[in-house]
């Protein structure tokens, strides 16, 4: 198939100062928890990346000084030049594809807490470090020495960024992160000398640091300028208007403007409070101040969308992270005429709970992502089979769904049966849920693959029993048949059931997604899950006018959302809807109409008015199948949330993670089953 015609504006090449983009598709950078650690696995997904024909592909946060560490956390470091080699690595993987590789230098200020060096940290103004986990230590306010130590560092990055290879050489002030946007903002810049004040003597540091980069890198490296466009503070920090004067004052100076919005829960919104395109409102001007080409965000994953945008004059180049994220190939399909395979990134942010974790990154629709290298896995292609095998899959969950797919492509004879008259398992409930609709890609996407492929057949409506399963006669069987939500309140908080009135009406979320409701207009749900299904079943319940509290034995709702940088919009959105939430406290005991909650900390009791309870609390795996066939059937397997219950990222992995490994021969629980990276010991 060949390009349609519509999309060849997205192909077009672009100019960046004294480098050229081959077309419009521009990864812009994004963390991924490998950083300095796993330098080979991050090199590869890069590369990766390239391949499948972004033009641009840039690093993560890369640490121009020891002096400005972001401890605990795993990104880059150009330290001094012993960091060059690991960064070149990551250059020659993207050129050895043609794109141009970019680089995102970076000094956090007063966000860099500095746990690992032991400096005092530094900020435009001398205030409280600004972390996650609310460290006691405190910035002090740089005088003229350290700005001009500052200028020094990042000059001394740069250079050793273009030693490395890299074509573009970022100046950083987004998200909150990067010291030039602390500067340009009065939130954080209280100075009053020639850099405090004024947006002009605001703007000063970053313009004298583009002039510096331009100066020691800018006759083979373009020097592109990230920038925050609103940092959601009101009059108190910086909105577009002011921004957009700021970009007026050095519109010309870099070669590339790249848009984003502070801090980077904003910027990175998931699809539950946000739709593709979602800053276009606060980008839309810049374009006309410069005439530099302009590359925003917005989790773009149609083309039409990415046509219209360059057409309308709101950017040149569509950045991407998550769409990139979840199809590394997106630009090729484009090219190919392929826009179905695309695999549409869904939204959900378990990529960044790999980075707050610093543990490589994972997405729920790309179960390759992170394991490039130390698995080998790649997002398109897969080793075909050596000899034919039958296999049955049990359940067309996301596990099912995958390995059915990934299998099928590996050219098995694959045969999927699920109980339910839809495919999707818990992503076909979930989906329904208010916020949820993108997940539903999940399924589709892969839905259609199979759909492509004769030696994979789905049946739906067919609940298979153990004898049915033996006598299919399989070669292998693979057991993906899900979870099913506790009605006991086993969870983390409570390791015995909870006392629960014969005659009271609770309800699990499983119910409550099959149709069910509570009986009376009270409903108390208790969250000992924290992620998002509770919060979720909340908003379902209170638009459906009940009246509800939420219970949580956490200090926040959805305490597990903080890592996808969810939390402060859940809990915000619940208040908003009037759902009470009833913070460090559980559920102890239902009875009819009424439940008991106790406090964690002093176990002093409440009781609620309670028509209903809902029970979201934790899972039980539904192995029974698994059980009855091991045993019968030399070759079964338990997968996904079947075999443990997790997320459904974690469904997918599993699913691929069987089709990988079908018909190697049999490995050692013992053997670690993938590459990592060894420390190489500096002499003593
Ligand atoms: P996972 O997340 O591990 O993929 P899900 O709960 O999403 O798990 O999906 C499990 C699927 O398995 C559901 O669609 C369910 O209908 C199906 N299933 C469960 N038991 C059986 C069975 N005995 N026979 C066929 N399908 C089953
Ligand atoms: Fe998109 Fe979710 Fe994948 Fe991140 S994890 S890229 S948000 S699908």
């Amino acid at each position: 198939m060949s390009r349609d015609p519509r999309y060849d504006i997205l192909f077009e090449p672009v100019r960046i100062g004294p480098v050229t983009a081959r077309n419009r598709f521009f990864q812009v950078p994004h963390c991924n928890g490998m950083g300095h650690r796993d330098a080979l696995a991050l090199a590869r997904m890069r590369a990766t990346k390239a391949e499948g024909g972004w033009a641009v592909v840039c690093t993560e946060m890369t640490e121009i000084t020891y002096g400005a560490d972001v401890a605990p956390y795993v990104e880059l470091r150009l330290w001094n030049d012993e960091d060059i080699p690991q960064l070149a690595r990551i250059a020659e993987g993207v050129h050895a594809h043609g794109s141009l590789a970019g680089i995102e230098l970076c000094h956090s200020g007063y966000t860099a807490c500095n746990l690992y060096s032991r400096e005092a940290p530094v900020g435009p103004t001398a205030m409280p470090a600004s972390s996650y986990y609310y460290d006691p230590i405190q910035a002090r306010g740089m005088d003229k020495t350290d700005i001009r130590n500052l200028r020094r560092a990042h000059r001394a990055a740069a250079l050793r960024a273009k030693t490395a290879g890299y074509d573009l050489i970022y100046v950083y002030a987004g998200h909150g992160l990067g010291i030039f946007q602390q500067f340009l903002s009065r939130a954080t810049n209280h100075r009053n000398d020639e850099y405090g004040g004024p947006l002009a003597n605001r703007v000063r540091l970053l313009k004298e640091v583009i002039e510096d980069t331009k100066e020691a890198v800018g006759d083979t490296c373009a020097v592109p300028v990230r920038i925050a466009m609103n940092e959601f503070r009101g009059p108190e920090g910086l909105d577009p208007p002011e921004v957009e004067e700021a970009i007026s004052m050095i519109a010309e100076l870099p070669d590339l403007w790249d848009l984003s919005l502070a801090s980077w829960s904003k910027d990175s919104q998931t699809s539950r409070f946000a739709e593709e395109g979602f800053q276009e409102p606060y980008i839309l001007n810049v374009k006309k101040l410069t005439t530099k080409p302009v590359v925003g965000v917005g989790r773009y994953t149609s083309p039409d969308t990415m046509v219209r945008v360059i057409r309308q004059g709101i950017l040149d180049m569509i950045g991407a992270a998550r769409p990139s994220i979840a199809d590394p190939f997106l630009p090729k399909k484009i090219e190919e005429g392929r826009i179905d395979d695309i695999r549409e990134c869904i939204g959900c942010n378990i990529c960044v709970t790999g980075d707050h974790s610093m543990t490589p990154i994972r997405c729920t629709q790309n179960p390759s992502m992170g394991e490039e290298w130390r698995r080998g896995w790649h997002p398109e292609k897969i080793r075909p089979s050596h000899a034919s095998a039958s296999i049955l899959l049990i359940g067309a969950g996301p596990a099912g769904l995958e390995a059915g797919r990934a299998l099928g492509q590996r050219g098995y004879k694959v045969t999927i049966s699920d109980a339910a008259g839809e495919a999707g398992g818990r992503v076909a409930r979930e989906c329904r849920l208010p916020g949820l609709s993108a997940w539903g890609r999940v399924r589709d996407w892969r839905l259609l693959q199979i759909g492509k492929m004769p030696n994979v057949e789905l049946y739906l409506e067919s609940r298979l029993t153990a004898a049915d399963a033996l006598e299919f006669g399989a070669d292998a069987i693979a057991v993906a048949t899900g979870a099913t939500w506790r009605r006991d309140g086993v969870g983390r908080y409570h390791v015995h059931p909870v006392p629960i009135a014969q005659d009271a009406d609770v309800l699990t979320p499983d119910d409550l997604m099959s149709g069910k409701r509570p009986s009376g207009r009270n409903v108390v749900i208790f969250d000992d899950d924290h992620y998002y299904l509770g919060g979720v079943l909340a908003e379902l319940l209170v638009k459906e006018d009940h009246a509800v509290t939420l219970v949580t034995p956490a200090s926040l709702a959805s305490y597990y959302t903080r890592a996808s940088l969810e939390q402060a919009a859940i809990q915000s959105r619940l208040l908003n809807l009037g759902i009470i939430i009833r913070a460090n406290e559980a559920v102890k005991r239902v009875a009819r109409g009424e439940a008991a909650v106790e406090c964690v900390f002093t176990q002093r009791e409440t009781a609620l008015a309670a028509d209903c309870v809902v029970l979201v609390t934790s899972r039980t795996s539904n192995d029974a199948l698994y059980l009855e066939l091991t045993g019968n059937h030399p070759n079964v397997v338990a997968i996904g949330d079947a075999r443990a219950p997790a997320t459904i990222a974690h469904a997918v992995h599993a699913g691929r993670r069987y089709a990988e490994e079908f018909g190697s021969p049999p490995r050692d629980v013992l053997d670690v089953p993938f590459k990592r990276e060894l420390v190489r010991l500096t002499p003593a």
